[in-house]
């Protein structure tokens, strides 16, 4: 086996031997490998490993490889096959070395195209890890299995009774050309005919079937008719030939049945005659795309307009830009999306629309369905049939919208035409374990290769995002104002700290009961907003002053009264909670901190004649409760709804005329960079749930810190007093977004272990940056905030540049000095969003 480093930018691309979808995958391949006589594969694996590795491809492997395909090649010291993915074909044997060859292909067609390719590459080189590593995990895995298919009999005449009758042209393969030939896994064998095979409704090859025009030209009718007579079939087998000459393609036994009318035994009887022949093939039922609904057609404002018109002259245009779209709560932006979507699908391109898991409601998909013919709607409950049946219907181009989360930002769409990422501010478009990419940024690259525009729309952007707005490298565009000049709702600011009510332990001040019980009494609705689940957040000891940890994190155990149990919001372990405190054996602990379930009490007992109902991830456990909650809240039964950032987004309820932060500093005093920009886009965000009618609303913020700018500038709905202040401080601290940032994590069971590997690596960057001569910043190592998690002690390295380059080459030359180490393990995040 023989490898090479991460190929520099400038290395041939061959992602034009599969560009062309009509032709073999790799017919240029095969040309150049009959002058040279060898074909060699490039191969990555899914290894945290920057190397591509090359093999032999072997004689009867030829023609069933192509990039983009898994295979199964000798690995390691054993050599032992492993699982791999083809990324390119070539011909150049590196000097002086021997290659191994590939086992066997196990795809018969490609999973990804050249763009995908090339898009999966720059994540690697982007976020620091494997290229097979990201292939991995942007093939769904139903997807990779073959989920939710079934193989099903096709029949077509025989080869020898084709050429008897005339019809000189045979018949396209239905099977993908060296379907069963051996090496090919999973092995495609002639089986008998069941009744039990179903009517395909769609073939899972992606190579469409031939249309009519490609039909070949047949016999004359009256000598064809001469021919068949010269058969002397029966009856019925007449009928079934009839009707195979008459299809320009294999047809399905079930689909053979009903057209000639007859039951399984004349077409049995005819294949023991040799008259036609039958091939197996793997075909997915696909998934169903709910009903168009009738909707009520909006007439857009003039900013709305303005928004639609800029996004539509990116697309005509044929170049790539990206636009970012703040618009304040409530102003349409979901409707310009929408109109700038139904434009690329009139050029008969599709969209993929990026949001939020928690906004994939059946609001929001009916929003879309009642707009376009063919949404598909990826979300995370889907199962691996599911999930492979909208991929490969993406692929086939019949679906005009991609409705998802994070990982549809890879949706295999043939023409893409736009992507949207709707309330990008989201950090749930970040994946949190390798790759830990963004889908903001990769969706930025790949409407970069496929020269579409990339709309990204906030009330709150991200100031990566706004920054790159105001310094013109993308286009910003506004919607300043809510649809038929709704104002935005009043932010009154409730200092707590001289609340009476709440110097008592109440979670309601004097403010929020008073405008809580009129906003009640007038018959409207009340949100109110608290981000920590449970009970009590803290279990406390009077006796020595320490709170109840989780065994094997560094995190205050929850006390969760309706489960009674004690809670680690890290890693699920739970507990009895104790009667005594674990290290002083005190008895009487104190329960201190206020969770959703403790103000959900408080609420009922303090407004007993309304209805009250609590969402967080303990009462939503089950699937489609999230909406069964909303439906009641929609529809009156239930007048006050609290809960978690569940409710902070999205929701367009006209008759909410009251929201209420319980604590806005929750977020304000974690350790984290983005402190101030996450508090200030809750507070916008939790607000623009009021005010969405012309009953007008308001919304209090409790605080301890009202003087905050984040607050102040929340309060005044002022996106750009925030931005500006926090852009400087940004600035002057030298963090995202005038630098880039990775953060290095070392974990591992024992502390020492993990602050000496840690100590040991931080050398090895340091040393590396010396010799790069890196502008780079190197903080720690230092234990990370939450020092243990999940039993496990971590440190970590924050690496600051303001030149990606740099940041990246020094990781490239010091991260493979790194020792190995059994006991320890090393993550590297780039850009993180996490500094836990
Ligand atoms: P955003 O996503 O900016 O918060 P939405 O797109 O959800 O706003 O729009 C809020 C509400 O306004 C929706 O109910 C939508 O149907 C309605 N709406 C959008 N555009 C218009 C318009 N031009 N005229 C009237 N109502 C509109
Ligand atoms: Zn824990």
């Amino acid at each position: 086996m023989s490898s090479h480093a991460n190929p520099p930018l400038n290395r041939p691309r061959q992602n034009q031997l599969f560009a062309d979808q009509d032709l073999p995958a790799n017919l240029e391949a095969w040309e150049v490998a009959a002058s040279t006589d060898l074909l060699i594969a490039d191969v990555v694996f899914n290894r945290p490993l920057t190397t591509i590795y090359q093999y032999l491809v072997p004689e009867g492997l030829r023609e069933l490889i192509g990039p983009g395909q898994r295979v199964q090649a000798p690995f390691g010291r054993g050599s032992q096959g492993l699982i791999g993915y083809c990324v390119a074909l070539g011909s150049v044997l590196p000097a002086g070395r021997s290659l191994k060859s590939i086992e066997s292909v196990l795809d018969r067609e490609a999973l990804v195209d050249s763009q995908m390719l090339e898009l999966t590459k720059w994540i690697a080189d982007r976020y620091l890890c494997g290229w097979g590593q990201v292939l991995e995990t942007v093939i769904p895995k139903g997807v990779k299995s073959n989920a939710g298919t079934r193989e099903i009999t096709f029949f077509e005449l025989s080869p020898s009774l084709r050429n008897s009758l005339g019809l000189t042209a045979t018949t396209p393969e239905l099977n993908p050309p060296g379907g069963g030939k051996p090496n090919l896994a999973p092995p495609s064998m002639p089986g008998p005919i069941t009744s039990s095979d179903e009517t395909p409704t769609s073939v899972a090859s992606n190579r469409p079937l031939p249309s009519k025009e490609l039909a070949s030209p047949g016999p004359a009718p009256g000598q064809l008719a001469a021919a068949l007579d010269a058969l002397k079939l029966r009856a019925k087998q007449r009928v079934v030939i009839e009707v195979l000459c008459a299809s320009n393609r294999p047809l399905a036994v079930d689909e053979l049945a009903a057209a000639a009318q007859c039951g399984l035994s004349p077409i049995q009887t005819l294949r023991e005659k040799g008259l036609i022949t039958s091939l197996r093939e793997r075909v997915l039922t696909p998934p169903t795309v709910g009903p168009i609904e009738a909707h009520r057609e909006l007439i857009l404002n003039l900013d709305q307009m303005r928004a639609v018109n800029s996004i539509v002259d990116v697309v005509r245009s044929g170049e790539h830009r990206t636009l970012l779209l703040h618009g304040v709560t409530g102003s349409g932006k979901t409707e310009v999306y929408i109109r700038a979507i139904e434009e690329i699908v009139s050029y008969g391109r599709q969209a993929i629309m990026l949001v939020p898991e928690i906004s994939l409601t059946p609001q929001t998909i009916r929003r879309f369905r009642s707009r376009f013919a063919s949404v598909s709607v990826l979300h995370s409950h889907l199962t691996d049939a599911e999930r492979h049946g909208h991929w490969k219907q993406i692929a086939s181009g019949s679906v005009q919208v991609v409705v998802g989360a994070r990982s549809a930002v890879f949706a295999p769409t043939p023409h893409l035409g736009m992507i949207v990422i709707d309330e990008e501010h989201e950090t749930s478009f970040k994946q949190d374990n390798t790759p830990r990419y963004h889908a903001r940024e990769v969706a930025r690259y790949r409407a970069e290769l496929e020269k579409v525009p990339l709309v990204l729309g906030s009330a709150t952007p991200t100031l990566e995002s706004w920054q790159r707005a105001i310094e013109g490298l993308d286009t910003l565009v506004s919607l300043p104002k809510r649809v038929e000049d709704l104002p935005l709702p009043p932010v009154v600011i409730v200092d707590t700290r001289n609340d009476p009510a709440i110097g008592k332990g109440a979670a309601i001040g004097r403010a929020l009961f008073q405008g809580m019980n009129q906003a009640l009494n007038d018959g409207g609705q009340v949100i109110l907003f608290l981000n920590v689940r449970g009970y009590s957040s803290v279990i406390w000891c009077r006796g020595c002053g320490k709170g109840v940890k989780c065994p094997d994190c560094d995190i205050t155990l929850t006390w969760h009264k309706e489960r009674a149990i004690a809670l680690c919001h890290c890693c699920n372990f739970s507990t009895k909670p104790p009667g005594a405190c674990p290290e002083c054996q005190r008895p009487g602990l104190a329960y201190l901190g206020l969770g959703t379930e403790r103000l959900e009490s408080e609420v009922k007992a303090r407004f007993p004649s309304f209805q009250c109902l609590r969402m967080d991830s303990d009462t939503m456990q089950k699937r489609g409760a999230h909406d069964v909650a909303l439906e009641k809240f929609r529809h009156g039964e239930v007048q006050i709804l609290l809960g978690t950032q569940m409710i902070a987004k999205g929701l367009d309820f006209p008759n909410v005329t009251l929201v209420g932060v319980i604590d806005a500093d929750t977020l304000l005093h974690q350790p984290d960079l983005r402190s101030a920009e996450r508090t200030f886009q809750l507070i916008a965000q939790v607000a623009g749930r009021t005010g969405r009618s012309a009953r007008g609303g308001r919304v209090l913020v409790q605080t301890a810190s009202p003087t905050q700018y984040a607050i102040l500038c929340a309060a005044e709905h002022n996106y750009l007093g925030f931005a500006s202040q926090e852009l400087t401080h940004r600035k002057s601290l030298k963090v995202p977004p005038y630098t880039h940032m990775a953060r290095i994590i070392v974990r591992g069971i024992h502390e020492a272990e993990v602050s000496d590997y840690a100590a040991k690596i931080s050398e090895l960057i340091r040393t590396a940056a010396k010799e790069l001569q890196a502008d780079l910043r190197i903080l720690g190592p230092a234990p990370c905030i939450v020092t243990r998690l999940k039993a496990n002690f971590r440190y970590h390295l924050q690496l600051t540049s303001p030149d990606l380059h740099s940041l990246r080459a020094v990781w490239l030359q010091a991260a493979p000095l790194f020792p190995h180490h059994p006991h320890v393990e090393f993550q590297v995040d780039v850009e993180p969003l996490n500094f836990r």
